[in-house]
This record gives C-alpha cells, structure tokens and sequence, in this order.
C-alpha cells in the first residue's frame, strides 16, 4: 500500500488551500491506497475525516504535525495533544506514554522548522520524513543520511497545501492497513519505504542510489 503520510486540510491548517474531498478525489486518481491529515497543532478534522471515510470508502487517518520547541514532530496513535509549545523530547515522551509513534517532518527544510541537528539528542522518534514535498532533494538526501545513521524508519509524504502536491510523495506500506492501530504497529516493523510518484503510478525510493546521485 502506498499511504501519504503528511496532508493539510484548509477547514484546521491556515495555510492550506485543500478541502479533504479534493485531496481524496486527487489521491484516487494517483493511486493512493490512504491519506493522512496531519495538521498544524490540531486533529479538528478527525470526526469529520472518520465520516467522510466511511461515506467514500476510503482510509483517511488523523495525525498531527505538532510545533514543538526545536521543529515539526508528525504524530500519529495519540487521543490527545499539547495546547502549546513544549519541548521535542517532551512531546516525543508524550506520545510515546499515549502508545502512539511519531517522526520528524522536513528534518532539515530551509523553513527553520525541522529538528536540524536535535536529530542527535532526542530519544524515542520512530521515523525520518526522507522525501518531503517541499523540501529542496540535498536536504533530502541528508534526511536519508540521519535516517540510516540513527536507525530511524525512513518516510516519504508529500507535506501538501495545493491540489499539485498531492500525493508527489508518499510511503509505501508491506501489509495492508486499515486503522490507526494498524498505522502504529506498522511502523513499529521497521520495514516501511519512501516512494515517490512519476509516470502515472508509484516507485520505492532507492536510498543507496538517491543518496549516492548528488
Ligand atoms: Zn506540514
């Protein structure tokens, strides 16, 4: 299955221009087999999303991408959230207390905020955003880099806002997942890839040659 791990709806992120029935109507389209909004410090849209699934017949799961104190954190598994800032090491211990999983977008986006070289110092992320829609590929490739060193499951998402970046990236799940829970424990396995979309369908990322191709 392949499932963009990294959406924003426009009803709970400011600065997205999507509705959840265009991106699901573009997702289809592509061939997504999922979606997932995860919008900026907030999980508004879950009752909604859970309806409209069921309406359409489509896995439409809720995470969040939350701001903490060092950069974007994507949580997914978790019931609740901070109402503000706190640290990463916090918010990672927060979500982890919740059963949930959690990695970071954009590590290294010119936009100041990926975790950048806290990669280093916090404890307990599951994953490394690797292919981000819109994030310049050297900084991709040096998420790639992080994600091999630290052992971290690397991820693909295509971090839309626009109908055109829907699903440019997304990742490419082993088994089928239907539920939040089937999300989390899959994460867990460690054996999930980034994949990207070219020529009407989607390919697994080579990380050997994408981090050998400057
Ligand atoms: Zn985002």
């Amino acid at each position: 299955m392949f499932i963009d791990l990294h959406m924003h709806e426009m009803r709970y992120s400011g600065d997205s221009f999507l509705p959840l029935e265009e991106i699901v109507e573009i997702a289809k389209e592509k061939g997504l087999d999922g979606i997932c909004i995860t919008d900026h410090d907030s999980m508004g849209l879950r009752e909604f999303a859970a309806s409209y699934s069921k309406k359409v017949n489509f896995p439409i799961f809720v995470g969040i991408e939350f701001f903490s104190l060092q950069g974007d954190i994507i949580a997914f598994g978790i019931d609740s959230y901070p109402d503000h800032r706190i640290s990463a090491q916090e918010f990672i211990d927060f979500v982890k207390a919740q059963g949930g999983v959690c990695y970071s977008a954009h590590p290294f986006r010119n936009n100041r905020r990926g975790l950048e070289e806290h990669l280093n110092e916090v404890r307990g992320l599951d994953g490394i955003e690797v292919l981000n829609g819109s994030t310049l590929k050297a900084a991709c490739q040096k998420a790639a880099e992080y994600a091999r060193a630290l052992d971290l499951v690397p991820v693909g998402a295509s971090d839309c806002h626009v109908p055109e970046k829907v699903g440019v990236y997304a990742t490419y799940f082993p088994e089928e997942v239907h539920t939040v829970e089937e999300l989390v424990a899959a994460f867990t396995k460690k054996n999930l890839k980034p994949a990207y979309y070219k020529d009407g369908k989607y390919h697994v990322l080579d990380v050997d040659k994408f981090l050998k191709d400057i």
